[in-house]
């Protein structure tokens, strides 16, 4: 037999990779942590992350979950030439990859004819948008295709820029941090040609547009529109080039980012947005929303005697309902006046200078935010399945944001941070409980493995009744005098004795330091947060005043009458609050991706410096714990690396038995017993269980899958 031009028997064969493995494994660590002798030590696993960091291996497997460290440096291992090496090749051939793990997933998918998911997981920087991005690459360019689809298929890759030039800002963590979470399902035929796509959006941080800090710019869009956009469409939009002169965009205090072009990207956004099918008279309503949220910031209010309130900015105002498309002085009105119902009769009140103030910021958002979920929804027609295939299959690519920690932590990063105990819960669902389940169905001896169960956290925050979301909601609903204190005494009342709850009132009537008067702290499963409620019940209640919806319902812009519903002014229900609908739409993510195979790629940032060749450990072990990755190590070792169904197992590697070839007519489990016999297998490597085989070492199987090539 040949091997690199040489003739070697099996055995040479194995024992030839086997040896290059060791001699590599002092410089470049283990490329499988499963691998690690000491599997049990954290100081071990970042040894072994930083080992291959340093050899730009950036790429290590946790049995199936892959481990990514983002270089902060061009590597050259994503290349055409780089796919074709990693297309139909066995996960453990070759070293890790982002490819290896696409192409796995893609052929489970062909092969076992079941729905996927990839689960895209790590804190703002790590990487997450550009290993979706490189996944969604891979199979844009190896899966078989056509004409008609390959309009898809660049379709799916243009939605990307548009995407991230609306819902991405630049961050102090990131310069191109998302700051929205991303659900996209990429539809095959039954020959494997990918056929559509549809993507759900969660929670803009809509907060954004009125507001940045130091050192952080709103969307991307409003810069590249200033920088980017020639000057005749700058003059009709009524702007200037000068970020510096919109107060939305001042107070990051940060126009350019080095490493960003506003100019280039421009170009790029409005190249796609013909390419997913935006006309050109959509292109220009929505470049005129973009300007409006920049006049709408410029807005400026002055206080009148009696307390009202009256608009400075007169002729920005004008060019403002211009662009918006309404009626100039029904928007002047409903900026500074507010309009109640009581007892039948509508009544007009004017707006005090704050209330003016959080009126305009509350229009801004929402004409921002509904634009956003109208351009997710466009995107979503352009990827839409143009022909319905009984056997299509559906790969899911999940890019949320990680676990939050910042110095001031708000409802924002209550949400996000709840959603991640949402994805741990279903990652201990569907890893640690199904295969310890796995086991005792099979009837193995498992060694138990510690885990901490965080259904205690998720159901402190999204019990019904009892949970912090639906005692937020009732404080925003209770008539009277609600406040965000008067919410955290709500909450003291009824969850303060929880164990992963705390305020800084101590049992014994004396006050705990680490947590202010405004704060409450989650003891979440990955750390302690604590959360200030300021803010809380307005950006739960996400209200906009009645009579700004009627005017904007009004609008003659297409995408902003399709954003503000009639509908929605006639019927007084209140709809559902900021938390509860992040509620419900995470656990619509949950059923689907219950639904689904899942495979994880866990992303770790090396430095907060964003630099190439810089790994701080404190930082990574944090990241380390977070991600849960010791434990999911753990539970790879103390039980067994892989499993497989005999009769696939027999199918797959009876050629390299004489006693199995080429068909075994006894029971299956003594096929499987003949074979690895035959392979010499060691007791210590493998277990029968009552349907399947269960191989404790990857590089056992890894062996096993190079003999049947030789
Ligand atoms: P956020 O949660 O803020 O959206 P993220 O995890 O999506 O963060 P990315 O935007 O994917 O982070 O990555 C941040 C930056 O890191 C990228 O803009 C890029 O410069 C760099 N980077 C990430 N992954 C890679 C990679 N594989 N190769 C080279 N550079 C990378
Ligand atoms: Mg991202």
């Amino acid at each position: 037999m040949r091997y690199q031009g040489r003739e070697v028997d099996i055995e040479g064969r194995v024992r030839l990779v086997m040896e290059s493995a060791l001699t590599a494994r002092d410089r470049v660590g283990v490329q499988d942590f499963v691998l690690l002798e000491n599997y049990n030590s954290e100081a071990a696993f970042i040894e072994n992350l930083r080992r291959r960091f340093r050899e730009n291996l950036i790429y290590t497997y946790i049995g199936s979950v892959l481990v990514s460290v983002n270089p902060y440096k061009e590597l050259e291992i994503y290349s055409k030439q780089q796919m074709e090496r990693y297309r139909g090749v066995s996960f453990y051939e070759i070293s890790p990859h982002i490819y290896a793990l696409s192409d796995n997933t893609y052929r489970a998918m062909r092969t076992e004819r079941k729905d996927q998911c990839i689960l895209i997981s790590g804190e703002s920087g790590a990487g997450k948008t550009e290993a979706s991005k490189k996944i969604l690459l891979y199979y844009a360019v190896t899966c078989p295709t056509n004409d008609h689809m390959a309009i898809l298929g660049d379709r799916l890759l243009q939605s990307n820029p548009v995407l991230e030039a609306f819902g991405n800002a630049k961050t102090l963590r990131n310069d191109n941090s998302s700051r929205f979470g991303k659900y996209m399902d990429v539809q095959f035929d039954f020959r494997g040609t990918p056929v559509g796509g549809h993507i759900l959006n969660y929670l803009l941080e809509k907060s954004r547009v009125v507001h940045q800090n130091h050192g952080e710019r709103n969307f991307h869009i409003f810069y590249q529109l200033l920088d980017g956009g020639d000057d005749d469409l700058l003059i009709t939009l009524d702007l200037e080039r000068n970020p510096q002169n919109y107060r939305y965009l001042v107070k990051g205090n940060c126009p350019r980012v080095s490493s960003i072009s506003d100019k280039n990207n421009w170009k790029v956004v409005m190249k796609a947005l013909p390419v997913i099918g935006f006309t050109e008279e959509e292109v220009q309503k929505l470049l005129n929303i973009i300007a409006s949220v920049l006049h709408l910031g410029n807005t400026q209010f002055g206080e009148g005697e009696e307390g009202d309130t009256y608009i400075t900015t007169e002729t920005q105002t004008s060019n403002l309902a211009k662009l918006l498309g309404v009626d100039g002085s029904a928007l002047r009105e409903a900026l500074t006046h507010k309009k109640l119902t009581a007892k039948g009769e509508e009544m007009i009140s004017p707006l005090n200078y704050e209330q003016a103030v959080s009126a305009r910021d509350a229009l801004a958002k929402a004409v921002y935010g509904r634009t956003f979920t109208w351009l997710v929804e466009k995107i979503n027609q352009s990827l839409a399945l143009k022909v319905h295939s009984k056997d299509s299959s559906v790969i899911g690519l999940l890019d949320i944001y990680g676990f939050e920690v910042l110095q001031q932590n708000s409802f924002e990063q209550f949400c996000i941070n709840y959603c991640n105990e949402k994805l741990q819960q279903l990652f201990i669902e569907l890893t640690l409980r199904s295969e310890q389940e796995e086991y005792e169905t099979e009837g193995i001896a498992w060694e138990t493995v510690q885990y901490f169960d965080n259904k205690i956290i998720c159901d402190l925050i999204e019990e019904k009744h009892k949970g912090i979301i639906s005692i937020l909601d009732e404080e925003c609903l209770r008539p009277g005098e609600t406040c965000d204190v008067s919410f955290l005494e709500k909450l003291e009342d009824t969850v303060g004795s929880h164990p992963h709850f705390i305020t800084h009132k101590l049992a014994n009537g004396k006050t705990r330091r680490v947590v202010s008067r405004e704060e409450f702290r989650l003891l979440h499963y990955a750390g302690e947060v604590n959360y200030n409620v300021n803010g809380f019940l307005d950006k739960n209640n996400d209200l906009l005043n009645r009579n700004l919806k009627e005017v904007m319902c009004q609008s003659d812009n297409q995408i902003l009458s399709h954003c503000f519903r009639r509908e929605e002014v006639i019927d007084q229900k209140r709809p559902e609050m900021a938390a509860t609908q992040f509620k419900n739409s995470l656990m619509k993510l949950m059923e689907i991706l219950m639904s689904k195979e899942p495979s994880y790629v866990r992303c770790i940032k090396p430095n907060d410096a964003k630099q190439p060749g810089r790994f701080d450990e404190v930082l990574v072990r944090h990241q380390v714990k977070y991600l849960g990755l010791m434990e999911n190590l753990r539970v790879r070792r103390a039980g067994f690396a892989y499993r497989r169904r005999f009769e696939a197992f027999l199918q797959r590697y009876k050629p390299l038995c004489p006693e199995t070839w080429p068909n075994w007519h006894g029971r299956l489990v003594d096929g499987v017993s003949t074979l690895v016999n035959h392979l010499g297998y060691k007791a210590e490597e493998y277990k029968l269980g009552r349907s399947k085989i269960f191989i404790r070492f990857p590089k056992t199987l890894f062996t096993t899958e190079d003999a049947l090539e030789l």
